[in-house]
């Protein structure tokens, strides 16, 4: 397999297809067995988790489920550690149900606490967060992931909807980042 080069930054392979697949399968399972019988609701976060979130959902489709997709609008003129951000798009009522958030990574955490607050005054029943890749060690707020498809270091990664600068998303595996 080859490097990949964007914006003058080279990328080598890093998580295969096929071992992306596997680990999501996986994660498919252990939904299914803590979920069975409770309809949740997956939502999706836009852009990055589509790709995560379009399989995730088809691994579980041995239970009933539905999908709902986000989109998080970041307020300018505020720095990245108070970031606060609104959510655009979750029209279905989200009261009483098990409410899973898909997102592609959860790096800060920034992201996911502010969405998780603002999804828990819409009182759900519960709320879990099946991330496919989290970074433990850049992590800064009391966040943790429910379901994990890797753990990974604090390096800058794309591919299988994750960006640099809107692009690489199609790109079936993903990369990191080439020490320079
Ligand atoms: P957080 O708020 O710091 O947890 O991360 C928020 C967002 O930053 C993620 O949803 C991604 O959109 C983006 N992000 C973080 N790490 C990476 C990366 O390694 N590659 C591409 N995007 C990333
Ligand atoms: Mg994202």
């Amino acid at each position: 397999m080859k490097e990949v080069t964007y914006e003058g930054l080279t990328f080598e392979p890093y998580i295969l297809k096929s071992d992306i697949a596997s680990r999501v399968e996986e994660l498919g399972k252990e939904i299914v067995r803590d979920c069975a019988g409770k309809m949740p609701l997956f939502v999706c976060v836009l852009n990055g988790a589509f790709p995560f979130a379009s399989d995730l959902f088809r691994a579980v489709e041995t239970i009933d489920a539905e999908i709902a997709f986000i989109r998080l609008k970041s307020y300018e003129g505020t720095s990245t550690s108070g970031n606060v951000k609104e959510v655009l798009g979750l029209t279905d009522s989200i009261e009483g149900r098990t409410v899973i958030v898909v997102e592609d990574i959860v790096d800060t955490g920034n992201t996911i606490y502010s969405l998780v607050e603002d999804l828990k005054k819409k009182n759900p029943a519960e709320i879990k967060i099946a991330t496919l890749l989290f970074k433990p060690d850049a992590l800064v707020r009391p966040v943790t992931p429910d379901y994990v498809g890797f753990n990974i270091p604090t390096k800058f990664i794309i591919g299988y909807g994750l960006d640099l600068n809107g692009k690489a998303r199609n790109l079936n595996d993903i990369y990191i980042l080439k020490e320079q």
